[in-house]
């Protein structure tokens, strides 16, 4: 098990003049984790997650980062800070330069990089939140999401070990929700550490790794999600509401339907549980479908369009901001934009194929995850890797399948 990065020990805080918002809390947070913090309106999300890097300092008990006390002095506050990047619910306030480039380079600044490495860190930083080409561009005129991403930029400037997100989602419509969730993924994927607050459980459940319940000022219950948020005492206490794949899950097992140790967190986990036990164990389609990737930065202009072209009837997917900007670019129609993975795993289970454009290391991701679908559910979907393969046609469809095929759901 890694090792502890952030921990809470007793720690209490009272607004000036206000109640106490936090009423004796103890936790801890491990490296690589993804954890959110769960509850609504007024419960100290916020106060709390300003204790992580210093911003508030308890009234009573400890925060302790990487093991050592936080200490409030300008000279450690400025350590922890660079090591624990806070991203505020709402950009504007976070965003402070005339252009995008001068407000990514501000941390680099002060931290006394010389000019190159500052170039150098504001590439890495923007070409990870997909910004690259924007450094000129004035921030206050780009979009809500394009403005979150310029704040993650900055923060990711100084290279955090921790990333706090203060409800992350707030002002993004649900496509830039789903896009901004899954920067995050990615960005856990690269070694952060991620902290969120949120109310909405239905963000929660799938993402975190664990949950911690907030009300009130205190921990109502901290654990995996489906056992934080499938006790309806705990939920209630917490003035939330039981996940819906949840509440399906314990309905199905009500009817009969084996339910497995590890609740279904995605409408592909839901699928398998029902399909296996009303197929009983076998897949309704008897040739699972194939899943080619391809990472966009690597292939030539125009390859992926004929490639498509070629193939009637496969449905295409991109993930990250580049995935599907090069999509824009090429002209390529995308049936899925957020959750492909598993959309492209129901797509291969109903015998149908799909191409996941992405970037980087997400490629290794999309193998990784329909790996471990094929080991837990005995599915082998095969997965094939555009940039390296040279084969036929992938497609398993007759012609007369294909034209009936809408690769949409
Ligand atoms: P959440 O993020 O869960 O919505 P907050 O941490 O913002 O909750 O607030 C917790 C409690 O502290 C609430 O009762 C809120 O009214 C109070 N509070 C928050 N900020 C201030 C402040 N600046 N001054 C006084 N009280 C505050």
């Amino acid at each position: 098990m890694s090792s502890i990065i952030l921990e809470a020990r007793d720690v209490r805080y009272r607004y000036p003049r206000g109640r106490e918002a936090i009423t004796g809390i103890s936790f801890h947070v491990r490296r690589g984790e993804k954890i959110a913090l769960v509850g609504p309106n007024g419960a100290g999300k916020s106060t709390l997650l300003q204790m992580f890097n210093g911003m508030i300092r308890p009234d009573s008990g400890v925060m302790l980062f990487d093991n050592e006390e936080i200490r409030y002095d300008t000279r450690s506050l400025r350590q922890v800070r660079r090591r624990v990047g806070f991203l505020l619910q709402n950009p504007d306030r976070q965003i402070i330069a005339p252009t995008v480039y001068q407000d990514v380079a501000f941390g680099p600044v002060n931290l006394g990089y010389d000019e190159a490495a500052v170039k150098e860190a504001v590439a890495v930083a923007l070409r990870q939140v997909g910004l690259e080409g924007f450094e000129r561009r004035p921030p206050h005129h780009l979009s809500g999401g394009e403005k979150k991403r310029v704040a993650i930029a900055g923060v990711l400037a100084m290279d955090p070990d921790v990333l706090v997100f203060d409800e992350p989602t707030t002002g993004l419509d649900p496509s830039g929700s789903e896009d901004l969730m899954e920067l995050l993924d990615e960005l856990n994927h690269d070694g952060k550490t991620i902290i969120i607050s949120t109310h909405d459980v239905e963000l929660a459940y799938p993402w975190a790794d664990r949950v911690i319940l907030l009300a009130d000022g205190r921990i109502i219950r901290e654990d995996v999600p489906d056992v934080a948020f499938g006790n309806p005492t705990y939920v209630r206490m917490a003035h939330l509401s039981i996940p819906v794949l949840l509440e399906l899950s314990v309905e199905l097992e009500k009817r009969g339907f084996t339910i497995p140790e590890r609740k279904p967190r995605s409408v592909l986990d839901m699928v398998h549980i029902i399909e296996h036990q009303h197929s009983h164990g076998h897949c309704c389609h008897s040739a699972p479908g194939t899943i080619t990737i391809c990472n966009v930065d690597m292939i030539p202009d125009g390859t992926i369009p004929a490639w498509v072209q070629e193939r009637p009837g496969i449905a295409v997917g991109a993930m990250g901001t580049r995935a599907k900007q090069c999509a824009a670019t090429e002209q390529i129609a995308l049936e899925f934009t957020y959750g492909v993975i598993d959309k492209c795993i129901l797509r291969a289970l109903r015998g149908k194929d799909s191409l996941i454009l992405t970037t980087g290391n997400m490629v290794g991701r999309v193998s990784e995850r329909v790996e471990a679908y094929g080991k837990e559910s005995g599915n082998t979907i095969r997965v094939v890797n555009l940039n390296t393969a040279n084969q036929p046609p992938v497609t398993g469809l007759t012609n007369e399948e294909m034209k009936k095929d809408d690769p949409s759901y």
